[in-house]
């Protein structure tokens, strides 16, 4: 049985959403005889976000399949790699020494009876090093300053795998261009009514004219502006379990003598957390904190504070944040995408992974001009699962902090208490090592057991068990590790030679 093609698709909003949502629908529905006519609007007077800066590793997958080049790519958005993410301070000192750990996008399968991080535990190597130290090889880059590739790597091939830091803003205006080259229709202009009937649009106005679409997608960020017009009641806020609700960001020259590092740094302050990011020729940095505890001025001033800035030196953005995600992404006959259905903090950095999603699912469950509600419904139901996952996955990185130094990090020990699952698991995880399948059941899209296992062992949240194998095996894949550790750090490039190397 056939149904009626989908002969319009119009989007609004020109953002990362919007355009990578052009991008790929346009690839996909453009690439054969079909015909689907694909149609941006962005306004000229309402600006994007301009923050957004770091990524995940699957990102990449969505690049490649753009049939973007991965050397052009980083040249236009200043990019440079990441390895991971270096964690500081989101526990209490230890001996006097900072608390630290680093979650990589990697981890190593070793072929043994016995896995490595059961290995690990059981010959009490906690001792002597880190968990990530143990067991993988970008812990062993990132400390060297290498990043993720070689001379010999492929486009989006690593030695280990990496996601990008790269400019939001050039990111956008590049993606527009590479759309706009493939066929996608750009139209500039506010939209200022929305025409609906129902739970239907029946047409957009912008620039006087009147704009009819088969399905509307709402790109326009934290506004939503056309799903806000089709439901009343469709939001479901996050901020109980996860409070940090504004941002303050400052992009700033790189100290004297330093080079961008391969890596994210979040270091937690008395009241959220700050980010580093480093791309080509500047560093990106931002408190992300608890809207309700502190004012835009404090914060500015704790952020500037922690990097030793002085209050004239660059120009703060201050942003307000929505933490939750609609209940129904799809309503009639449109689609909320990017900020406009939701946003969970930048923690692990999921923005732009989380458009990825949801427009991979769109073209999945997107059958013609008429959708069946059933068809809604599951994508909406995937949509809820893969935010309430990651709701559950970046709980977890405050939850297990044993800080007592602030309202703040007292209240964020508590926060388990918003996920059920989480609570379960972790009482699981005080008695053996977390696997895949205690995951089972959820919607893990990028983050699955070997993540959680950087999260909890990082910070502390450490099984007890009596030590299992024989010890001589144990050595024997240590041995192995170490051996790969010497291989990547000789394969790989010092991160700013890699850097050099796509100019
Ligand atoms: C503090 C902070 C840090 C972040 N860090 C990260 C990170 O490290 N990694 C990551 O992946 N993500 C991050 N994100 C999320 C990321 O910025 C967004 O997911 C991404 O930029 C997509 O934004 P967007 O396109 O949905 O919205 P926006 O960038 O806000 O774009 C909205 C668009 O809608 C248009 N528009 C609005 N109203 C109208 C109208 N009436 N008519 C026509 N056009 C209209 C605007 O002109 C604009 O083009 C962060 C977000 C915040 C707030």
């Amino acid at each position: 049985m056939t149904s009626r093609p989908l002969s319009r698709i119009t989007i609004v909003g020109g953002g990362s959403a919007g355009w990578m949502t052009a991008l790929y629908l346009n690839r996909y529905y453009n690439s054969g005889a079909t015909r689907t006519k694909i149609t941006l609007i962005e306004s000229e007077d309402i600006g994007t976000i301009g923050v957004g800066e770091a990524t995940v590793h699957s990102i990449r997958f969505f690049f490649a399949a753009m049939g973007l080049d991965e050397a052009e790519l980083m040249r236009e958005t200043g990019a440079t790699f990441k390895t991971g993410i270096r964690f500081r301070n989101w526990k209490k000192p230890v001996a006097g020494q900072t608390h630290e750990y680093f979650h990589p996008f990697e981890e190593q399968r070793l072929p043994a009876m016995v896995d490595l991080t059961t290995a690990w535990f059981s010959s009490d190597r906690a001792q002597s090093e880190r968990y990530d130290q143990g067991t993988c090889l970008s812990s062993h880059l990132m400390a060297e300053g290498h990043g993720p590739k070689g001379p010999s790597s492929g486009p989006y091939q690593g030695v280990v795998p990496y996601g990008y830091h790269l400019d939001a803003v050039r990111l956008g205006r590049y993606l527009r261009r590479k759309a706009v080259e493939a066929g996608v229709e750009h139209r500039v202009g506010t939209v200022d009514r929305v025409e609906t009937q129902g739970e239907r649009i029946l047409a957009l106005h912008c620039n006087g004219q009147r704009h009819e679409a088969d399905l509307y997608i709402d790109c326009s960020g934290f506004r939503s502006l056309l799903m806000s017009q089709l439901k009343q009641d469709n939001w479901q806020s996050f901020e109980d379990a996860l409070p940090c609700n504004r941002a303050v960001a400052l992009q700033l020259p790189y100290p004297k003598g330093a080079s961008p590092r391969p890596y994210t740094q979040a270091t937690a302050l008395d009241n959220g957390w700050v980010w580093e990011i480093d791309l080509q020729e500047r560093r990106g940095n931002g408190y992300v904190y608890d809207g309700n505890r502190l004012s835009p001025e404090q914060a500015e001033a704790a952020l500037r504070a922690h990097l030793g800035v002085p209050a004239d030196m660059g120009q703060a953005l201050h942003l307000k944040m929505k933490i939750g995600c609609l209940k129904e992404f799809w309503v009639g006959n449109c689609l909320a995408i990017g900020l406009s259905g939701g946003f969970i903090e930048p923690l692990e950095s999921t923005g732009l992974h989380l458009i990825n999603l949801s427009v991979r699912l769109l073209a999945t469950h997107l059958n013609g001009a008429e959708v069946a509600q059933p068809v809604k419904d599951s994508y909406n139901r995937l949509m809820n699962g893969i935010y309430d996952d990651l709701k559950r996955f970046i709980i977890l990185h405050y939850c297990l902090s044993d800080r007592d130094d602030s309202p703040f990090w007292r209240q964020a020990a508590d926060s388990a208490k918003h996920s059920p699952r989480l609570q379960q698991d972790l009482a699981l995880w005080q008695h053996k090592v977390c696997e895949f399948m205690d995951l089972a059941g959820s919607y893990a899209t990028v983050f699955t057991d070997e993540n959680y296992r950087f999260v909890l062992y990082g910070m502390g949240h450490t099984p007890t068990f009596a030590p299992i194998g024989d010890p001589a095996q144990h050595q024997a894949l240590f041995d192995q590790l170490a051996a790969r550790v010497q291989m990547a750090l000789q394969q790989t490039l010092p991160h700013h030679q890699a850097l050099a190397a796509l100019k």
